[in-house]
């Protein structure tokens, strides 16, 4: 393990290089200067959706979801909960596979929601189904 870790900002995209030790003081982005942690999930896009799962030094946890999926709706603050008690040691992101079918269809998602753990751009874990935040938790710290 390095000294230091590349976080991706969730605001602007840019890889920042922080020290492992300043991880918990609220670090900020070396090029927008916004928070890189705000307990609160990255929603991806096609265009930084890559960026985040293999630039990071974090295993990026995606929530594969879309507008009319009820049980996603119901996961949502549960998710959100989550990204509080996880960060900064593991990024949350969401993914809605309505406006990214591109990206749904290559990583074969089947059904919503769904969430996959990526580490360094690779899918480590998958988990169909909603889930309260406690098995959320659980789940990730499980498998990173
Ligand atoms: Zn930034």
């Amino acid at each position: 393990m390095s000294d230091s870790l590349h976080i991706v900002c969730p605001h602007c995209s840019a890889v920042n290089r922080i020290p492992d030790a300043r991880l918990n003081d609220g670090p900020g982005c070396g090029k927008c200067h916004r928070q890189l942690f705000a307990a609160h999930p990255v929603e991806l896009r096609a265009d930084t959706f890559q960026q985040h799962i293999s630039r990071n030094d974090l295993p990026v946890v995606v929530d594969f979801w879309a507008p009319w999926c009820g049980p996603c709706k119901m996961m949502a603050p549960a998710f959100e909960q989550a990204a509080g008690q996880l960060e900064p040691r593991v990024r949350l992101a969401k993914l809605n596979t309505e406006i990214e079918q591109a990206i749904a269809s290559r990583y074969n998602i089947r059904s919503i929601p769904t969430l996959a753990i990526f580490r360094n751009g690779q899918e480590i874990a998958r988990q169909a189904g909603a889930m309260a935040a406690p098995d959320i938790i659980r789940w990730v710290q499980a498998h990173t």
